[in-house]
């Protein structure tokens, strides 16, 4: 299969879908994205996508040259065009083409892409099995700095706790922010199951707010489970019965070994089994 892509008003094959050299996102990771699943041909949550979206842009003091609807829009006809039901759409705007310095006002006009394609992050086994982590020395930035509630172009930090990870021959890193507190995964939030209680980093204290998260969490009190926001430390993680991930890409996906610790009886547990069931059904049925 091959990806539909969307540059400034114009569909491209993938050997023709190209940017300037000039484009600030390529020159400096200026810009913001967003990345999306279709389940069924229907885009999810994507009023929420949205909303993170533009208010990313607005940190960053990105104005987004497309009004929100048309966004939408756009996204839906790069779907169909697609011709694909179950797929990834990485929706991105970036500052636009100016000169080398890095002063933004140089860029007239941000650029819009949206793409559509497929996305895999690890074999399909370690979705029963449970993913091999290590938490990495890398912190996610601060959150007066690039604020990681933005979804930004700037991934090297957490691209440079994937690279620790790779040498250590795990599935992936769980980062903490500079204050040592867990943070999230490489492009994933974290939630730990203690004693049936779901716990999981608030946003507050500098994380991306994962759409997936949040569903997750509604879907953890319909089920009456008890939930709480609270700051996590590596300790909370090596004495959880269970650990799991969420993301766009990632779904819903157990943790069976933190810094060589065994979480639980070493396999998904069945909080993160009843989840990621639930997450499915949520998922498939598109609200
Ligand atoms: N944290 C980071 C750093 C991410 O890149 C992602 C993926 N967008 C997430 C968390 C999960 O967010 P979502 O559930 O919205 O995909």
């Amino acid at each position: 299969m091959s990806a539909t892509i969307w540059i400034d008003g114009q569909y491209y094959d993938k050997a023709n879908a190209k940017v300037s050299v000039f484009d600030h996102g390529l020159l400096y990771g200026d810009g913001v994205f967003e990345g999306i699943r279709v389940y069924n041909r229907r885009i999810f949550r994507v009023e929420k996508h949205l909303d993170r979206l533009y208010a990313s842009a607005k940190a960053v003091w990105l104005e987004i040259p497309l009004a929100r609807k048309e966004m939408g829009r756009l996204m839906e006809e790069a779907v169909a065009k697609s011709g694909l039901q179950d797929c990834y759409i990485r929706l991105i705007v970036t500052r636009g083409v100016g000169d080398l310095g890095l002063d933004p006002r140089k860029c007239p006009k941000p650029s819009i892409i949206c793409i559509v394609d497929d996305i895999a992050l690890w074999p399909a086994d370690r979705y029963d099995k449970g993913l091999v982590v290590i938490s990495s020395a890398t912190p996610i930035h601060h959150r007066e700095s690039v604020s990681p509630r933005v979804k930004s172009l700037n991934y090297l930090a957490h691209i440079l706790a994937k690279v620790e990870g790779i040498a250590a021959g795990v599935d992936d890193i769980i980062m903490l922010d500079p204050a040592g507190f867990v943070a999230e995964a490489s492009g994933e939030n974290i939630f730990v199951v203690t004693n049936g209680t779901i716990k999981t980093p608030p946003v507050y204290a500098g994380i991306l707010r994962g759409v997936t998260r949040d569903a997750v969490l509604e879907l953890a009190r319909e089920a009456t489970y008890v939930t709480e926001e609270v700051p996590l430390n590596r300790y909370d993680l090596y004495t959880a019965d269970e650990v799991f991930l969420t993301g766009t890409a990632a779904e819903v996906i157990g943790v069976t070994k933190v810094d060589a610790r065994t979480i639980g009886a070493g396999v998904p547990g069945p909080v993160t089994r009843e989840l990621a069931r639930r997450f499915k059904a949520l998922a498939t049925r598109g609200d």
